[in-house]
């Protein structure tokens, strides 16, 4: 059976924390291959800072060399906002015969309750929680088990060694010309440059 990691996110931008999250869970869990899905650009207010072309760009930059990472554009491509379950289950359809792996951070899957429909989520791929610098391996543990013993599920925590990188930090960088150099991808930041991505204060949220 073929096992699929799934990385969502909004890769904005994209970022070693993500890329190393994404092999070291392949390579633990035997996964066959990653796809990282670049969300969508949310309908209202709280946006992201680049578009998602960029973002979709950007992530097809950063993961051009591991023949292991593909990205897809099903959020992305899409105008309404993109529920996880119904692109879930759109790759369950497209590949009836594999097994998906979630992963997220602990910020992101603390998170999990508020999603649409989490019970069915947790039915139909594996959870892989990495936890992520900021938060307490102990408060991670607790919440996981709350959220397995409500909806039923089998998240599964699992500690890689933690690096301090957000996309958050690396705008906020880019903004005020600091460097983010080895924070991410050498083509990610020629990009960011080149397009003058992350230079608006409007953009920054
Ligand atoms: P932002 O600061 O804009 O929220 P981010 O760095 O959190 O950006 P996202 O695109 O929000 O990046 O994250 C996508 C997924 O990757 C989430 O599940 C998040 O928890 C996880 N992730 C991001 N950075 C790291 C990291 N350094 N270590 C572990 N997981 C990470
Ligand atoms: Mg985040």
């Amino acid at each position: 059976m073929k096992k699929i990691g799934i990385m969502g996110g909004t890769f904005d931008p994209v970022h070693m924390g993500h890329l190393f999250v994404a092999n070291e869970v392949l390579n633990i869990y035997g996964l066959d291959e990653i796809i990282f899905i670049p969300a969508g650009n949310p309908p209202h207010k709280r946006g992201t800072a680049a578009c998602s072309y960029d973002r979709y760009i950007m992530t097809q930059l950063a993961t051009l060399s591991n023949d292991r990472f593909t990205v897809s554009d099903i959020e992305i491509k899409k105008e309404e906002k993109s529920y996880t379950l119904k692109t879930m289950l759109e790759f369950k359809q497209k590949y009836p015969e594999a097994e998906f792996y979630f992963i997220t951070g602990t910020d992101a899957v603390i998170d999990l309750p508020s999603w649409h429909n989490p019970g069915e989520l947790l039915k139909i791929c594996r959870f892989i929680a990495v936890l992520r610098p900021g938060n307490s391996l102990e408060d991670a543990k607790t919440k996981i088990e709350e959220i397995n013993r409500i909806y039923n599920g089998h998240i599964e925590l699992y500690q890689a060694p933690m690096l301090q990188i957000s996309s958050t930090d690396i705008r906020s960088r880019f903004k005020n010309g600091m460097s983010a150099r080895y924070l991410l991808p050498e083509s990610v930041e020629q990009y960011i440059v080149k397009h003058r991505l992350y230079l608006e204060t409007e953009n920054e949220f």
